[in-house]
């Protein structure tokens, strides 16, 4: 009788009831690397300026338009600073298609607007307006760092950070006292905390003179003596406010990662890695990292541009090969994370369907709302596939699904890519309390992912 169980029924374990001792070393060697990846890494230009430098160490080159292609080398394409491509060319042509990873590595945050600066009863602030889905209350009374960059009127950037540093200042957005929040505490998660009312506390020390607004004057010339900017300089930059928590362990047992913008820098990493170790893969390889995901992947750097279309393009113009034939055969794995079923919440989830931490790989068939509005909806004969792949090379893996039916959704850049023509199907990390200023991943799931695109990467 229980033969037959083990025969037809489905059955998952934990991942930790099969990982072999050896593969544990492997785990936490890279796990160590990822956390360095991404507490270096708070934003997308960030991620791209680390990709880079770590992509330039191991052979890889800027692909200039028109330059040859040969099997084995390595190239890389910068979108602006703000997304990256990259890609180790194949031994067959690319009109045998290729295989394509795409993460993003945008991440929930509070940008900056245009005319920021604000003193408010010799308080300074900075006014701010947020950046994809976040829930705005966990955003008050946590440390906050500053990045990004200031482009000037004569054509020179400036690289802003502060917080990130130990002995640099940090920055904060008050909340009301328990004692006087018997009001606010009345209102609905939603309605407590406003969006006009996320405003960063950045000084309160006045300027030594008898004008007016004193502090803010007192604030710019420090942002002057910093930087060189003055007020109408903020009007021109991309600036954003990210929480100041270092990327850390979590766990007597140490087995989880806590840190700021898992989604989606845990699966970019994983897709880097994996890159990297590809060695004369008879495809070509190809390792997206986006921008604009959280926003609806729209713009320049987002994966609705054809930067990608471009670059894929001039590579296929190198071998003669038209794209739509390289696009209908390639196959792409939108590595992005997932929901982890979290027990203090089972309500939103219907858990036999539901991704769960130290369960491996989550494979999302399909994404999207109502009736799965918006979704590409992999077919049955790519999740076969992916199967296939996992199995063959041990990656543990599971199914996935963004919460029960009817209670919310979400979306990646899958369907972008399916609309090219490319099969493709998402896959990726669980996550817990997804798009918090601190979220949390298991280091199993994060090495099980790195695993999984490296063997969709070298499947033959
Ligand atoms: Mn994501
Ligand atoms: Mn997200």
């Amino acid at each position: 009788m229980s033969d037959m169980r083990n025969e037809l029924f489905y059955e998952q374990k934990n991942g930790y009831d099969r990982l072999p001792l050896s593969e544990r070393v492997k785990l936490e060697d890279y796990c160590r690397c990822y956390m360095e990846f991404l507490n270096d890494s708070r934003t997308e230009r960030e991620a791209v300026k680390n990709a880079v430098a770590e992509a330039k160490k191991r052979g890889f080159v800027e692909f200039r338009r028109g330059m040859d292609i040969k099997p084995g080398m390595k190239v890389f394409m910068n979108n602006r600073g703000k997304a990256l491509m990259l890609a180790v060319i194949g031994r067959k042509f690319l009109s045998e298609g290729a295989v394509i990873a795409g993460a993003h590595i945008d991440s929930p945050r509070l940008d900056l607007k245009q005319l920021p600066v604000m003193e408010n009863e010799e308080i300074c602030y900075f006014k701010t307006h947020y950046y994809g889905g976040i829930k705005k209350y966990q955003w008050v009374t946590i440390p906050l760092e500053l990045h990004g960059t200031v482009a000037l009127k004569n054509g020179r950037t400036v690289d802003v950070c502060i917080g990130r540093k130990r002995e640099e200042p940090k920055f904060v957005i008050t909340d009301l006292l328990p004692h006087l929040a018997a009001d606010q505490m009345k209102k609905t998660m939603a309605e407590g905390i406003t969006g006009e009312g996320l405003n960063i506390v950045i000084g309160s020390v006045p300027y030594d003179d008898e004008g007016k607004d004193r502090v803010k004057l007192a604030i710019l010339s420090i942002l002057n003596d910093m930087y060189g900017i003055n007020e109408e300089d903020f009007l021109s930059a991309e600036l954003c406010a990210v929480p100041a928590f270092d990327v850390c362990e979590i766990g007597l047992d140490r087995s989880l990662i806590g840190g700021y913008g898992h989604d989606d820098r845990v699966c970019a990493y994983a897709e880097l890695k994996a890159l990297f170790d590809v060695k004369d893969p008879e495809k070509t390889c190809v390792c997206i990292l986006a921008d604009k995901e959280e926003t609806g992947s729209d713009g320049v750097s987002g994966m609705q541009s054809s930067a990608f279309d471009d670059f894929m393009e001039d590579l296929c113009a190198a071998q003669r090969v038209e794209l739509r034939h390289c696009f209908e055969k390639s196959f792409c794995i939108s590595a992005d994370v997932t929901n982890a079923f979290d027990p203090n919440y089972p309500e939103v989830s219907e858990k036999r369907n539901e991704s769960k931490i130290n369960y491996g790989m989550g494979i999302c068939k399909f994404t999207g709302a109502r009736g799965k509005a918006g979704t590409s909806d992999a077919s049955a004969e790519v999740v076969a596939k992916l199967r296939r792949i996992f199995d063959e090379k041990e990656v543990t893996w599971q199914m996935a699904e963004l919460g029960k039916v009817d209670q919310g959704g979400g979306g990646t850049i899958a369907k972008y890519m399916a609309n090219r023509n490319i099969d493709t199907i998402d896959a990726g990390v669980p996550v817990l309390s997804m798009h918090a200023p601190f979220e949390t991943v298991s280091k199993f799931d994060c090495y099980m992912t790195y695993k999984g695109v490296l063997a969709v990467y070298t499947d033959r």
